[in-house]
């Protein structure tokens, strides 16, 4: 994780805004009218996006079925432009990522083929408080191979009167469960808290004692540096609409470890988009699977919302990669931290973790006289937008690519004037 230099002590947003080397990105999106902090949720839409979906309507226009085979942007391999940027931004060699589906389809084919339960092992470790679908899609793969979900589906919670979990009672939990444990499946970045959890010790722990150990990157992806390939993830899986900037429902991603693309053993569901492009059209039935993650596709790709995504990866590949935007982004937590602090003191608590690698850009915000409803709805009735999480938690998140520091001195400004 990269750490940034500190910013100048009690340094003004517009001092930082003017010192900010990405400040010129926020300009390459449209922004709706007001302060735009939820990126978190559905990201900002690049101005580009609009020229790269033209040119495929246009391109239907006026090729229509030839587009599939015609030019550089052909559709029958379009998803392959995206490859080099997705393996950026996962920390993943181009064999191991691939955009397709949706992220809760993809999270259910790849537990189809990396959760294997037997008699002995059978568990899935997920969080208690998971994000719904993540929690439906595990309980289901359990029911689907005979198991009951009351057995086989272990929940992490964190300790009485805390927000976050330990890495010490992650990591009990994985020892204590061992030899009935099939699969690890967490998020990367937790979806309410904002808490970033050690993915590389998961990983070590979850494979000593014999699980597969895959991730949910929804709230990851973009957000945080990430190093799939390094740490040994066996599986992976992300939305894009959020910090990747893809539009509502965008296409999403997957990670399978290079160790396991080429394995024909592993059981998968199977489409004519997995096997191999050479042979594909000449429908024959003998599957021949794509040396890659590419042979757990199943469908031709979505081109419009694939056009959308390339937008944006080519504005964060501009902009230095995640990497940079991680810089900015810790300089913002920081700004951020501070002006709460000397503007609101205690009348807000943040239950996001404090240490800097324990966090992305997300805060989540809690009004301690417990009138969180009532701030939440004054700020959105000022043109902030922001999300209201269940049961008390106001989700903030400044997205380096696009959020000023003014952004973030207004939002605490006009949050005083409300919880005043
Ligand atoms: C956003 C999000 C989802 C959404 O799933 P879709 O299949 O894209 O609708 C699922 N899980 C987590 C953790 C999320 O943050």
């Amino acid at each position: 994780m990269s750490s940034a230099t500190p910013g100048p002590i009690g340094a003004t947003a517009a001092e930082l805004d003017a010192a900010d080397p990405l400040a010129q990105f926020r300009e390459r999106f449209e922004l709706p009218e007001g302060i735009y902090l939820v990126g978190n949720s559905l990201g900002a839409l690049p101005k580009s996006a609009r020229t790269n979906v033209n040119t495929e309507l246009d391109r239907w226009s006026t090729l229509g079925v030839e587009g599939h085979f015609t030019g550089h942007l052909a559709w029958k391999d379009y998803h392959q432009l995206l490859t080099n940027q997705l393996a950026a931004v996962a920390g993943a060699t181009p064999a191991e990522v691939v955009a397709m589906n949706g992220l809760t389809v993809n999270l259910h084919l790849l537990m189809v083929s990396f959760y294997q339960p037997t008699a002995e092992r059978h568990k899935i470790l997920i969080e208690s408080h998971a994000f719904p679908s993540d929690h439906f899609a595990a309980e289901s793969q359990i029911r689907q191979r005979g198991f009951d979900p009351h057995e086989s589906l272990v929940l992490l919670t964190p300790r009485e009167g805390e927000e976050t979990l330990r890495t010490t009672d992650i990591l009990a939990a994985i020892a204590e469960h061992g030899d009935e444990l099939a699969l690890i499946m967490l998020p990367g970045v937790q979806y309410y808290t904002g808490q970033v959890l050690p993915m590389d010790d998961i990983v070590k722990a979850g494979h000593a004692v014999g699980a597969m150990v895959g991730f949910d990157l929804a709230h990851a992806v973009g957000n945080i540096e990430l190093s799939l390939h390094d740490w040994d993830v066996d599986f992976a899986a992300w939305c894009s609409y959020k910090y990747l900037n893809s539009g509502p429902g965008g296409v999403a991603g997957a990670f399978v470890h290079e160790r396991h693309v080429a394995d024909q053993e592993l059981p998968k569901l199977i489409g004519w988009w997995g096997t191999n492009p050479a042979t594909r059209f000449e429908m024959a039935t003998t599957f021949d699977p794509v040396p890659t993650v590419e042979s757990w596709q199943l469908s031709n790709a979505p081109i419009l919302s694939m056009a959308s995504l390339r937008a944006s990866l080519d504005i964060i590949e501009e902009a230095g990669g995640v990497q940079a935007l991680r810089t900015k982004s810790e300089l913002q937590i920081e700004f951020f931290d501070r002006r709460l602090t000397e503007t609101l003191g205690d009348r807000i608590d943040n239950i996001t973790p404090s240490q800097m690698e324990e966090r992305g850009c997300q805060f989540a915000l809690r009004v301690t006289n417990g009138d969180g409803k009532r701030v939440f709805e004054e700020l959105e009735h000022a043109r902030v937008l922001c999300d209201w999480r269940e049961p008390d938690v106001i989700r903030v998140a400044p997205v380096p690519l696009y959020n000023s520091f003014a952004d973030i001195e207004q939002f605490v400004q006009i949050l005083d004037g409300i919880v005043r």
